[in-house]
């Protein structure tokens, strides 16, 4: 055991891993789980061991056991040098950039970033002399023209959690690179098991634990890994502003931790099926899932991802306000709110006009956005007929 410990449990697939990360039963009396460590004080025995803070703990915004065994986990998952927690998936956005920013700078971040993103970009990062260029989440390659002298950090979120665009991960890696710019991603939709960000080249990676990892809509957690390069400096950030989450969010999270796959699978094996008789009803003009041959940007998803979730979009043709309202009103199943990835299914009507500023978007008609769950798809599909029909009665 110590042994597969020491070396992150290298040779063992991602569900082995899920399985024994991060946890020590030998340090717990033999329990399979590590408990809540609930602390601020952490006691030392003798002067020389306070002045030298000598010991696993020093305090408690430095870490405790429960925070170490998520740490720990993820850390071998995302196949990072280290990760840190946050209480929130939207403060692991703004750790990370503040990471790597400073008066000064030029920062490059996707359209299609998690909106609260742009938000901290355009309003604390911009009065702290930071600047920022939104980009298509398609320029792949041509990320190379808006890069400038004081350029720093590329952030990406790919496919975007909304409209789905996929990102030429390699190309822009490429641009990168050859700048010396620090990459960021926004990983939530992937996840490490279906993106591993450090092996695509990424510095830092950005999961809502909120989403999947949790898996039950009962917590926030935010979490960011980062590679060797990196994460010195996302700690030293971190110890900065202590910004530690709460010991029963990352108890929580850990036991999501375990059956994360099993869910993600189940999530894309639902989601798919979803997809595919979404795509083949009248009133979808397009549905936006990478993972269907026939969806925007499935090359691009076959070549960097290794499975998809239960999150993606369709285009409606044009219906009113109020037939929208008559179908989504009337859902017996699907709930209406924001967030994603829990055992529930949603959808949200959602509108990117209103925050763009690189890219048009035009879509036909409303535009939703599904988070399919664990029920009986045919109960999902009914739901959403019956939606459809009185959509249909309103047109
Ligand atoms: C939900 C979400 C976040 C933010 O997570 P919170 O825990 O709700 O702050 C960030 N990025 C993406 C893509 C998300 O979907």
């Amino acid at each position: 055991m110590t042994d597969t410990k020491r070396d992150g449990h290298k040779g063992f697939k991602s569900r082995t891993r899920l399985v024994h990360a991060g946890r020590d039963p030998s340090e717990q009396f033999g329990y399979v789980n590590t408990p809540i460590y609930r602390g601020s004080t952490v006691l030392y025995p003798t002067l020389d061991d306070l002045y030298a803070r000598r010991g696993r703990f020093s305090y408690g915004t430095q870490g405790t056991p429960t925070t170490q065994a998520l740490e720990t986990a993820w850390t071998e998952l995302a196949g990072a040098a280290g990760t840190v927690l946050v209480p929130t998936g939207l403060a692991a956005i703004t750790l990370a950039l503040l990471t790597a920013v400073k008066a000064g700078d030029h920062i490059l971040v996707t359209d299609s970033a998690y909106r609260p993103c742009r938000n901290f970009c355009d309003t604390v990062l911009r009065r702290m002399g930071v600047e920022t260029t939104y980009y298509d989440p398609l320029i792949g390659g041509g990320l190379e023209s808006l890069v400038r002298q004081n350029t720093r950090v590329v952030f990406l979120e790919t496919p975007g959690s909304q409209s789905f665009e996929l990102q030429d991960v390699v190309a822009i890696k490429a641009v990168a690179e050859a700048h010396d710019l620090c990459t960021i991603i926004d990983n939530t939709w992937g996840t490490p098991l279906f993106f591993p960000p450090h092996e695509r080249g990424m510095d830092m990676a950005i999961e809502a634990g909120t989403k999947y990892l949790s898996g039950h809509s009962d917590l926030l957690l935010g979490l960011v890994s980062a590679n060797a390069r990196w994460y010195p400096r996302l700690r030293a950030t971190y110890d900065a502003f202590a910004m530690c989450p709460g010991p029963e969010d990352v108890f929580l999270a850990l036991r999501g931790l375990r059956t994360m796959e099993l869910r993600l699978r189940e999530a894309e094996r639902q989601g798919l099926a979803m997809a595919r008789w979404l795509a083949a009803r009248p009133e979808v003009v397009q549905v936006l899932h990478p993972a269907l041959p026939q969806c925007p940007g499935h090359a691009l998803w076959k070549r960097d991802f290794l499975g998809s979730t239960g999150l993606f979009s369709v285009l409606l043709a044009p219906f009113s306000r109020e037939a929208l309202a008559a179908m989504l009103d009337g859902l017996e199943l699907f709930g209406m709110g924001y967030s994603w990835g829990g055992f529930e299914s949603l959808v949200i009507p959602f509108d990117c006009r209103t925050y763009r500023t690189a890219t048009q978007w035009n879509p036909p008609g409303p535009a939703l956005r599904f988070s399919i769950g664990l029920e009986d798809i045919e109960d999902l599909q009914a739901d959403l007929a019956a939606g459809f029909e009185r959509l249909n009665a309103h047109a």
